[in-house]
Order: C-alpha cells, then sequence, then structure tokens
C-alpha cells in the first residue's frame, strides 16, 4: 500500500457502510493500488507506531483525508477486508471500524 505521491483525485467519496458494495466490486482491477492516492505518503500517516492518543487520533483523521479523495477507496478496503488487514487505515476506515464492519455484515447473514 502507501505507494506514492499525494494526488488530487478524483472527487471526494465517503466510506461505504455496506460491505456487499465491495465484496463484488463491478470490476476486477488488480492493479488498483497504482492509482491510489497515498502512494508518496508517509505510512506512518496510515500506521503510526508511536505517539499519544492525541497524535494517534490526529493521524488516522490525516490519513482518512487522503482516503476520502481517492480514487480506489472502495478497492482498498475491499482487499483489506478479504485479506485481513488489521491494523491501520485502509479503504477510509481504521481498524476498529473495519472490524465493526466484519461485525455487521456477519450479523446480518445470521439472520
Ligand atoms: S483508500 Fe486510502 S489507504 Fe487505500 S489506497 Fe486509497 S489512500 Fe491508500
Amino acid at each position: 500500500m502507501l505507494m506514492s505521491a499525494m494526488e488530487q483525485g478524483p472527487p471526494v467519496r465517503s466510506a461505504p457502510d455496506d460491505m456487499e458494495a465491495f465484496i463484488a466490486p463491478e470490476e476486477d482491477d488488480r492493479n488498483w493500488h497504482h492509482r491510489a492516492a497515498c502512494r508518496s505518503e508517509d505510512p506512518d500517516i496510515f500506521f503510526p507506531e508511536e505517539g499519544s492518543s492525541v497524535i494517534r487520533t490526529q493521524l488516522e483523521e490525516t490519513a482518512k483525508a487522503i482516503c476520502r479523495r481517492c480514487g480506489v477507496m472502495q478497492e482498498c478496503l475491499g482487499w483489506a477486508l478479504e485479506s485481513g488487514q488489521n491494523y491501520g487505515v485502509w479503504g477510509g476506515l481504521s481498524e476498529d471500524e473495519r472490524r465493526a464492519l466484519k461485525r455487521r455484515h456477519a450479523g446480518r447473514n445470521r439472520l
């Protein structure tokens, strides 16, 4: 992930709140990471290793702002969920938010 330059990407999008939106993407684009808005960003923004909770929260919000203007946010989030990424911001969501999304989806499938 976090490959290179902060680009002025496509229009701002919000993270989907439903896994169905990305589990079966319409487009099978295995090269989506080449279009990542975080390509030239400092990985520490997305994966902070140290710092107070205030600093970590600020970094997380900075990472999410980059994700919101990323043209491949859905692909990234789908990949992060499917591959079990459990640390850092992926697809505009923190690890806690991705876990919550998975729980909601699992709960819905049990009904
Ligand atoms: S959604 Fe965020 S983490 Fe994923 S590729 Fe785009 S900028 Fe990077």
